[in-house]
């Protein structure tokens, strides 16, 4: 009987749309959004009263401003991008789950102009006529890397399935069984080829193989010797494979395609800088591989791309294979990766600008510097129950590269007497922006390897927020 009453106090989805507050957020949020939320939240209601004891009842808020707190919350979360910045306080550089690469400011500019104004994507200014979209890459790509011709597809994955559809399908190719990898996201060497036609004539053993498995592995259908770069692993101790320079030799004798999938694609030589030794791109090219294909958003510091190098014939029956149409790049990516290049043509200053480059080379005293600032800025203006210490530590690299490398850095290692650091993990997870963070036996580690300039105000935000829970 006194649920009627209740009931009768719900407003109407008309009325509540007239309140001078839920017209504001009419100007803030899809109309048609605000009038699903109206619905929800007088429906909610309306199911509250129904299951509430009348006891409860007397208790429970029907006040104007309950409703309009519970619909700016639903409004807010209804039109939140899902896609969203968070801060990567893990270290991990190429963090392939937080979006790997970030990017320089001129690849920044680049992306927002292609993708604000109209441009020669595939128009030839001096002809006025139909031009390629690979032109814009290839000068630049050629000119860094020494190879004769090169192209840009979706990303390596594409690269490799598109090398192997266009050069080896129907036919044999041949690859050491210590280089059948897999990279996350169950993207497996046999498999690909399988997908591409290519037939697989694997030889050699895990930890040894010779040219001359390669050599014995011939027939009238060999079209392609693969190499993979494993990137991912490392196979130590009893070991042998042949150099690129004896695989290109063969390759040479019998008229066969010689191609190597790098992964990272590394252009700089990062032993420069004490980091492990990767090969370089410019190395290939200059063993004579035929075909090389490595990725934009790896240790090039780029957007997600695949780029192919080597030699103009097989560029060329690349670009002009019909698979190549599927895995193209849009103009954003082009643009992006055109100026994350142009950068690289001084190669002394790469490494500060690419952002990256700049992560992965950071001095290790310059870090230890910034993770004592961090924590001296916590320290200071967080309560008792949080102990602020810290620590030498390691980053990895991240994305499959270089897995055996430790980068020596300093973390801050965080303790709280009244939080877990499970719990505490999960809160700055939940974040406004989230924090991604380490944690280590009962302490939460931010590395500020990878914590960019200006967020370290926000980490002390929310580990107030935690604090006043
Ligand atoms: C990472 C990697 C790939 C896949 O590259 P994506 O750009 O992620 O598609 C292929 N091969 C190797 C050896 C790799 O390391």
């Amino acid at each position: 009987m006194s649920k009627n009453k209740y009931l009768r106090q719900l407003p109407k989805v008309d009325e509540f749309l007239d309140f001078p507050e839920v017209k504001e957020f009419s100007a803030m949020y899809p109309r048609p959004l605000v009038v699903e939320g109206v619905r929800k939240v007088i429906d909610d209601k309306r199911g509250t009263i129904l299951a509430l004891s009348e006891k409860d009842l007397e208790e429970f808020d029907l006040s104007v401003t309950s409703y309009l707190d519970e619909l700016e919350m639903w409004l807010k979360q209804q039109y939140a991008l899902s896609l969203k910045r968070l801060i990567n306080a893990t270290g991990v550089v190429i963090h392939t789950n937080l979006g790997r690469s970030i990017l320089s400011k001129s690849a920044i500019e680049a992306v927002v102009n292609a993708a604000s104004n109209y441009s020669n994507l595939e128009f030839d200014l001096e002809k006025g006529a139909r031009g390629s979209r690979h032109s814009h890459i290839e000068k630049i790509l050629v000119k860094i890397t020494g190879a004769e011709a090169g192209m840009v597809v979706n990303n390596n994955a594409s690269a490799v399935f598109l090398a192997l559809t266009a050069l080896a399908a129907g036919k044999e190719a041949i690859v050491s069984r210590g280089q059948l990898v897999e990279i996350g996201g169950s993207f497996r060497i046999p498999d690909v080829m399988s997908q591409s036609g290519a037939i697989m004539r694997e030889v050699g053993t895990t930890n040894k193989t010779y040219i001359r498995d390669y050599r014995a592995a011939l027939t009238d259908e060999t079209a392609l010797l693969l190499k993979v770069h494993t990137s991912n692993f490392r196979i130590v101790g009893f070991t042998h494979e042949p150099s690129l320079e004896e695989l290109v030799e063969l390759g040479r004798e019998v008229g066969v395609t010689v191609m190597e999938d790098l992964g990272s694609g590394v252009l700089v030589d990062l032993s420069r800088y004490g980091v492990e030794y990767e090969p370089t791109v410019q190395e290939s090219v200059r063993a004579g591989v035929d075909i090389i294909t490595f990725s934009g958003d790896k240790l090039l510091g780029g957007p997600q791309a695949g780029l192919v190098v080597g030699k103009a014939e097989y560029v060329e029956r690349m670009k002009k294979h019909p698979l190549a149409r599927a895995v193209r790049v849009d103009k954003m990516t082009l643009a992006g990766i055109e100026a994350t290049l142009m950068e690289y043509l001084d190669m002394d200053n790469v490494c500060a600008i690419n952002p990256t480059l700049r992560m992965i080379t950071s001095p290790a005293d310059e870090l230890k510097a910034r993770a004592k600032k961090i924590a001296r800025l916590l320290a200071s203006n967080l309560g008792e129950a949080f102990t602020v210490t810290t620590e030498p530590e390691t980053s990895k690299v991240g994305g499959g590269s270089l897995p055996l490398a430790e980068l020596p850095t300093t973390v801050v290692s965080i303790t709280s007497s009244a939080t877990s650091a499970h719990r505490l993990e999960e809160m700055l997870r939940a974040n406004e922006p989230p924090i991604i963070v380490r944690i280590k036996e009962d302490a939460v580690l931010l590395d500020p390897r990878t914590i960019q300039e200006g967020e370290e105000r926000e980490i002390l935000d929310a580990l107030k927020r935690v604090e006043a829970r």
